[in-house]
Order: structure tokens, then sequence, then C-alpha cells
């Protein structure tokens, strides 16, 4: 444990060790220690470990060719992929772009987006407006449209500082005098935000549909989306949903917007889109923003070498054919209704756990000092870590979010695994997670 090797390990890694195989819902170290995987890697992993049709695909693809470069071919693998991405998609998102990880297709999307209105000669719609407590990736571009203080910390000198509205969290909802019909008062302070900057500055809203790794499970009041979805028409502001996280099943739909109603104009694919099998991800865009830049300069000004990459494009193929020949994504609503009502269980017992929530298999935990004030634990306590290193100590991995408060304080942790769980896992999963809480108690008193 915490051996000093060559390899950099990124962000705050709990540096478990070395994994030498995984299989179902199970990693295994070289130790010999077994691990339910309670997150999915980086709520990543979505149909589980060791998949033999999974592999037998990337062994078929690497058999014909493994690399082509994109501006020169295409591939039968990334072009029956994007097909059937745009034929599961929402509305009009017919066109597809492929990368290789969340990040970038959060990039691409901003691009998109300021490109689409220069081709349409409104060159000063350039700049984004997001939400505190979200995440949108690592890169530069990516991190300016990221209402994640830890994260953004080291670079504010270099990001714009697109986060400005409130996030639409229900436990400590920034309107609360006006639950539950908050979802107003949210749009409204998006239209003020629209009107202090000007609409013809504004080229796109960013949201994830559901916040993922900022806040923990997090979804807005029901009609939330509508509301911000009817600013947007009302000012020419495209609408792009981050759906790294929750696209591809994690909520129980296909796409976490399709809950709501609610059709973006460009969304971002990644993590479960490969389950893990391989680093790639797309940006999803709309027909008419495609055949505005076909009507204009013709050219998408992005892309990487591994872009469209025919083995990872093979490789999502195979994942997107096992997601519906298992009805994997029935499933995370099943195994996710089950889970939440166990986590319900769970709060009713320790009162230390302030919230659980979530869609799907998409849920987190929230801990708190005390139940009735919401007031959370101070930082240096790291009850986040204390309660991860509990549950991994009981076989059970789950996963960081950085709690209320805009990332800066508050504790909770995402509880979400592979999408193929099955109720008596779930059972298991449940278990070990009342564990941790008692272990995580007793030490706190
Ligand atoms: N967007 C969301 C909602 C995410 O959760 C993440 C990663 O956690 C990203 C973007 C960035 O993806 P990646 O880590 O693959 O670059």
């Amino acid at each position: 444990m915490n051996k000093r090797t060559h390899l950099i390990k990124p962000l705050l890694g709990m540096d478990y060790g070395v994994i030498s195989h995984g299989k179902g819902i199970y990693l295994y170290d070289e130790e010999g220690n077994s691990f339910l995987d309670g997150c999915s890697g980086a709520v990543t992993a979505n149909i589980g470990h060791g998949v033999s049709e999974i592999t037998e695909a990337m062994v078929n693809q690497a058999n014909q060719v493994s690399f082509v470069y994109r501006s020169q071919f295409t591939s039968s693998s990334a072009e029956e992929l994007a097909e059937r991405l745009a034929q599961s998609a929402p509305g009009d998102l017919d066109w597809v772009f492929f990368v290789n990880s969340g990040s970038e297709a959060m990039e691409t999307a901003l691009k998109i987006a300021i490109q689409y209105w220069q081709e349409l000669g409104r060159p000063t719609k350039n700049k984004v407006i997001s939400r505190w407590m979200s995440y949108h990736g690592i890169t530069m571009g990516a991190l300016s449209m990221s209402g994640h203080v830890i994260r953004r910390s080291r670079f504010t000198a270099m990001l714009e500082q697109y986060p400005t509205l409130s996030p639409p969290y229900c436990y400590r909802c920034t309107f609360k005098d006006h639950c539950p019909n908050c979802s107003k008062q949210y749009a409204l302070e998006f239209e003020r935000e629209v009107q202090r900057l000007g609409a013809d500055t504004i080229a796109a809203f960013v949201c994830e549909p559901i916040v993922g790794a900022a806040g923990g499970a997090v979804v807005p009041p029901e009609t939330y989306f509508k509301e911000m979805k009817a600013v947007c028409n009302r000012y020419d502001i495209l609408f792009i949903a981050d759906e790294v996280m929750t696209g591809i099943g994690r909520t129980g739909k296909m796409y976490a917007m399709e809950h709501w109603g609610v059709v973006p104009d460009i969304l971002a694919l990644g993590k479960g889109m490969s389950a893990g099998y391989t680093p790639m991800a797309a940006t999803l865009v709309s027909d008419r923003i495609i055949q505005t830049i076909e009507r204009g300069s013709k050219i998408v000004l992005s892309g990487h070498t591994f872009s469209a990459n025919p083995l990872s494009a093979s490789i999502c193929l195979a994942v997107f054919n096992y997601i519906k020949k298992h009805n994997v994504v029935e499933n995370a609503e099943k195994s996710g209704a089950i889970l939440l009502r166990g986590l319900e269980n769970l709060k009713s017992i320790y009162p230390i756990i302030g919230d659980v929530r979530g869609r799907g298999l998409l849920t987190a935990i929230e801990f708190v000092q005390d139940p009735l004030t919401k007031e959370p634990f101070p930082l240096q306590n790291e009850v986040t870590n204390r309660f991860i290193r509990k549950c991994y100590e009981e076989g059970l991995l789950v996963y960081t979010a950085a709690g209320g408060l805009n990332g800066v304080a508050g504790d909770a942790v995402i509880v979400a695994p592979p999408l193929i769980i099955q109720e008596h896992e779930v059972q298991i999963l449940l278990d070990k997670l009342n564990k941790g809480l008692t272990e995580l108690v007793s030490e706190l008193a």
C-alpha cells in the first residue's frame, strides 16, 4: 500500500494497490482480496468486468485493423457506432464526433457551440453559462465550464468564469422559500444572468442532468430543465447536456435528459459508452447545427489523432449491443429503485446521513453533523475519505463526491455499481455499506 512507484497517481487517489483481474461486479487485487465495485470505478464500468463478448469483439477488430487516421479514412465500426448512437439519441441529435475522454467531449461541445454562432454571423456569442457544483472535465475549456472549486483552484487565473448559476440542489435549495416551485426561480436567475451579460455574448448553457462528482447524484426538481430550456429558446442560447456520467443507461434511461423530455442541442458522452473497456467518448450534435456548418465553412475544427479509432469503436459497439441484448438499462432502473430504498433505510438508522438521492444506479449519500440543521462536518474531519476507507476494508468500493456547499465543504459519496447488478448483489452491497457506516459512526463518536 502507498508504495512509491514511477506512475504518477492523478488527483486524490486512494492508492489501493494493484488489481489483477475483474469479473462481473467484482475486482480482485494481487494480494487475493476481492472488492464489490460499488461505484463502477469512476461510474464507468457499466456492464461489469471481464465480459467475454467485449474481449472477443476486441480481438476480431484488432485482427482486421486497429488504427486508421480519421482525416484519411473512416471504418465500418466507427460508422456503425455513430449510426447506433444517433438512432438511440433523442430528437435530432443525429451527428456524432468521436474523442477519447469526457473532457474532450465537453471541449468539442464548447467549440462546436461557438462555431455555430460564428457560422451564423454572430461571433460575439462565445461565452457559456454554467452552474456551481458541476464538473465537466479537467482540460482548460472543460474546467472553465466546471463549478468545482477544488479542481479549479490552482488554475483560476487561466480559466473563464463560466459558472455563475446556483445548482438545483433540493437538499440545500437556494430558493427554498419557493420549493417545490423553485424551478421558476432558477430559470429567473438564469434569465437575469443572460440579461446582465447580454444575450448576444452567450453561446450556450451547460449542465449535467444529474450532478455527479461535484455534488453526488443531485437530481433537479421536476420542471427545472423545461424552465431552463425555455430561457435558452427565448434568448437564442444552445443547450449542452453533459451526459458523460449519466449517459448510456446509468440513470435507468438511455439518456438522462429523457427523464424530463428536454432535447439538448449538443450532448456529451464518455464513461459508460465504452464501459471502461477502452478510452472513448463522443459529442452528439443536432442536425440543425451540422446543417449550418455544412452551409458555412463545412469544417468542424476539432479532433485528435485517435478520434474515431476503429478498435475503440468496435469495443463501444460491442458494449452497446450487450446493453441492448441483456436489457441493462431496464435493470439499472429496477436495481436502482431497490438500492435507493435500501439507502433510505440506512438513513433512518444513521443520523449522520442527511440525504440520500439519485436516479437509476446513480445514487449518493450525504453526511451531516446534525440532520436537523444540515450542518456539514468540518473538512478537516475527512468524513468522506474515512467512510470510503471503511467500505474498502469491508471489500466495497464507493466514489467520492465533493458534497454540498460548492465543493468546499460537505461530505458525499456516490454509490453507482455496474448496471448489471442483481437484486441479491444489491443486498450484499447494502450490508457492506451498513458495516462501513457502523465503523464510521463508532470512530466519530
Ligand atoms: N463530465 C462529467 C459529468 C464527468 O463526470 C466527467 C468525469 O468525471 C467528465 C466530464 C470528464 O470526463 P473524463 O474524466 O473522461 O475526461
